[in-house]
């Protein structure tokens, strides 16, 4: 069971994740959970704060975080139990406030160091977490995430080490489950073999939690969010989104890469691997039945099961008129891209020039710099991807024209459809997500299978 930021925001969330895990002790849960909600964003910007060396600034934001945290868990507990707890909150501050200083003297920040002062949060979470939970009648034993989701040293996107990460949860989640206790864990961080903290990208205390139920070959993965699951779009882009009660692995894996934030893209990949459903659920109403993630799902007559959005993207264009055709100019332009650690997303050629897609990002300008060895390089920023995804499109004709019709006099820079399949991308400027999606939604979703949407 993971319960994310949202779920954890203040008191009165964790009080409802703690009722929620009670409902299911009989199956012996994992919990996994997220810092309190927007302390992830905090942390960051309290490190790069004290990487430009404005200590007294960063020591102040501290000092909200501090507070926010004992307001909690004393909500949460009640002033006799909140002593001890109080003390363990402290020595942690404590430790943060020296981290910040230490950066703000030296006025560096690495990317090691960041990950350091980013861990803090999930390590807090889950110590009020657990002794909530202690409060309420619940086991729980704190398991100290470092120790359980062994990762390489990529800072920021470091990448778990799966066999590891398994031998661990054996040797000490295991043995817990078997006790009846209830672990608990906070999700998004891990630690390299030699100890030093890391973290596996933004968002990800769901893949945290995929991991672990993975590895603990779980009956199922519960991510517990704000929402009624997932949606036919971002119910903030779109109040009319419907609630999708089965999606296959493949579509959710597709919608969580191109912007549904409600999934971290790589949540799904070690569920499917042992075919383990996921169930997206919201822990402000725990009676909904949220969404299934399996591996197939039923045919629904809908030809889509729903539109994501990704913004901040970048557009590279590459035009090189003699060189394109000539055979290894593509491999050498991945190649740069690969050097600087950058994933392509969306790409399409012409006879002249390759337009592709990027996250937008720092390194791009040396990119675009390494590419005009090659070629000549323009490119644009503000630019958003809208991902169209549902199985049905692998065998219905004519969709290209209908979704094109729908988004009518939207400028569109690039079209794909995924190779898979299930997917129609195409680019366009972040100021026309808004729009671009309400049309589609309203020509798409307006009627809808009943088997598989609410
Ligand atoms: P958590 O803190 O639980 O991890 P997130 O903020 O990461 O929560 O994800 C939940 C949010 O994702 C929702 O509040 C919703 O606004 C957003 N979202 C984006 N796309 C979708 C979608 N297709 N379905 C549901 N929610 C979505
Ligand atoms: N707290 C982390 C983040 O905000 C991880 C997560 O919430 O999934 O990115
Ligand atoms: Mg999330």
């Amino acid at each position: 069971m993971k319960f994310g930021g949202t779920s954890m925001e203040d008191a009165a969330a964790i009080d409802r994740v703690a009722a929620i895990v009670k409902t299911r002790l009989p199956e012996r849960p994992f919990v996994v959970v997220s810092a309190m909600a927007r302390v992830t964003d905090q942390l960051l910007a309290m490190a790069a704060a004290a990487g430009r060396g404005e200590r007294e600034q960063t020591l102040d934001l501290c000092r909200h975080l501090r507070e926010r945290h004992y307001l909690t868990a004393g909500e949460l507990l009640g002033t006799g139990l909140h002593t001890e707890l109080h003390g363990d909150l402290g020595a942690e501050f404590d430790a943060l406030d020296e981290l910040l200083r230490g950066i703000a003297a030296v006025g560096e920040l690495t990317p090691r160091t960041s990950d350091y002062v980013v861990s803090f949060g999930e390590r807090l979470s889950s110590m009020i977490a657990t002794a909530a939970f202690l409060a309420r009648g619940i086991p729980a034993t704190l398991v100290d995430a470092r120790q359980v989701i062994v990762t390489d040293s990529q800072h920021g996107r470091a990448v778990p080490q799966v066999e590891a990460i398994n031998d661990r949860l054996q040797s000490r989640v295991k043995p817990l489950l078997e006790q009846r206790r209830v672990p608990i864990m906070g999700g998004f961080i891990g630690a390299t073999r030699e100890g030093i903290p890391t973290t596996i990208g933004r968002g990800g205390s769901d893949f945290s939690a995929a991991l672990a139920g993975a590895g603990l070959d779980a009956e199922r993965i519960e991510i517990w969010t704000d929402v009624d699951g997932m949606k036919t779009t971002d119910p903030r882009l779109c109040p009319e989104a419907r609630r999708i009660k089965l999606i296959s692995f493949e579509e959710a894996a597709e919608l969580a890469y191109f912007g549904a934030k409600v999934l971290h893209p790589a949540t799904v990949l070690p569920a499917v691997e042992k075919n383990i459903p996921v169930l997206v659920l919201n822990s402000r109403n725990p009676s909904n039945a949220g969404t299934r993630i399996l591996s197939r799902t039923p045919r629904s007559h809908s030809l889509f099961k729903a539109i994501a959005a990704k913004n901040r993207i970048t557009i590279v264009e590459i035009v090189a008129a003699r060189m394109l055709m000539a055979h290894g100019f593509l491999a050498k332009v991945f190649e740069v891209f690969a050097r600087h650690r950058c994933a392509v997303d969306v790409v399409s050629t012409s006879e002249v020039s390759i337009s592709l897609t990027v996250d937008s990002n720092e390194a791009i300008p040396q990119i675009a710099a390494d590419l005009e060895k090659l070629a000549f390089v323009k490119y644009a920023g503000r630019k958003a991807i809208v991902c169209l995804v549902g199985e049905n499109l692998r065998d219905t004709p004519g969709v290209a024209a209908q979704v094109f019709d729908a988004i009518g006099d939207i400028n569109v820079r690039m079209i794909s459809q995924g190779a898979s399949e299930i997917n129609l991308t195409f680019v366009i400027d972040e100021t026309d997500v808004p729009e671009a999606v309400r049309r589609l939604h309203a020509k798409f979703f307006a009627e809808v299978d009943p088997e598989v949407f609410d």
